[in-house]
This record gives C-alpha cells, sequence and structure tokens, in this order.
C-alpha cells in the first residue's frame, strides 16, 4: 500500500489528509530561536511537505543567512515532527533559491511581532535611504534607528520617540 502526497504551500489550511493535518499541526509548533512567538509558518519558511508511508520531507527557505539558528531549527523540526503519530522518518531540506525575504512573512506573523514588541519588518521594495519602523507598542511612526546592528544579525535598534521605548525593528530584505 502505498500513500503518497505532496501539496503546496498554498494549500496546507484546507488538505484533507489526517496525516498531513497532524503534521502541519506540529510545523506551527516549531518556533524560531530568535524570536519565540514566531512558527516557522508564521514566517513563510515552508516550501513543501510531503508524507510517503511516515517519510515525512519537509522542504524549507531559510531566513537571515546570518541568523545561527538553522541547525536548531531543524534539530526542533525533527524532534517535534517525529512525535507525530504515524511519522516513521524525517528528512529536511534548505532551499537558498529564491531567497527568503521579509515579504514571506505572513500577517498573522506580522501581528506576533508586534505583540512580542519587535517593529515588523518595513516593504523591502521600498529602497529607503534611512531605515524607519513604526513603534510596536504605540504605532507612532515618530521612531529614531539607534543602533542599525542590534542583538542580532536580523533585528535593528530603534527609539520610539512618542512613547519613549526603545525596540527592536526585523530588517527587511
Ligand atoms: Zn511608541
Amino acid at each position: 500500500v502505498s500513500e503518497e502526497l505532496t501539496v503546496n504551500a498554498d494549500d496546507l489550511k484546507t488538505g484533507p489528509r489526517a496525516l498531513e493535518s497532524r503534521v502541519l499541526e506540529a510545523l506551527s509548533d516549531v518556533k524560531d530561536p530568535e524570536i519565540p512567538a514566531l512558527s516557522i509558518l508564521d514566517l513563510g519558511m515552508l516550501n513543501q511537505v510531503s508524507c510517503v508511508e511516515g517519510l515525512v520531507k519537509v522542504s524549507l527557505t531559510p531566513t537571515f543567512l546570518g541568523c545561527p539558528a538553522l541547525p536548531i531549527i531543524q534539530r526542533n523540526l525533527e524532534d517535534r515532527l517525529l512525535q507525530v503519530p504515524g511519522v516513521r522518518e524525517v528528512a529536511v531540506e534548505f532551499v537558498f533559491d529564491p531567497p527568503w525575504t521579509t515579504e514571506r512573512i505572513t500577517s498573522e506573523g506580522r501581528e506576533k511581532l508586534r505583540e512580542f514588541g519587535i517593529a515588523p519588518p518595513a516593504c523591502a521594495l521600498a529602497t529607503q535611504p534611512t531605515p524607519t519602523a513604526v513603534c510596536p507598542y504605540c504605532g507612532s511612526e515618530d521612531t529614531r534607528l539607534e543602533n542599525l546592528f542590534g542583538p542580532t544579525a536580523c533585528r535593528s535598534l530603534f527609539y520610539c520617540n512618542h512613547c519613549h521605548q526603545p525596540f527592536e525593528a526585523m530588517k527587511p530584505v
């Protein structure tokens, strides 16, 4: 009995298959170690999932290349998926082309970023001479860049002139 199915990221939410939906639910438990509020689904990292007789293949597009989190994400993903009933083996593949952009973050992901206190990335297509960000606490645009190189390669440090709070912003790529 051979069971094969391949789903595209777009079809994931409506997939009728039980194993598939269990796998997807598990994927939403796998967080970005640097932003624990966001799952790899929120970040738009998932390209494709296929389940063939208990072997789950997951294709991901890595976020910021500067982030050292990939091996951690891979291990967390494997650990989590192996807990799913029916999953025997997990293969994770990272696809670098086309590259991930901050445009891939879902609207839910952007909302979670804001709640986490990180300003979602501004539109990457707009080439701005100075990076800008909207304050995640009060929504003010009256903010200034404190330090382009924040705590991680992916984030910058901003200061809100309105509510006087420092906050981080995800750099658009
Ligand atoms: Zn503010």
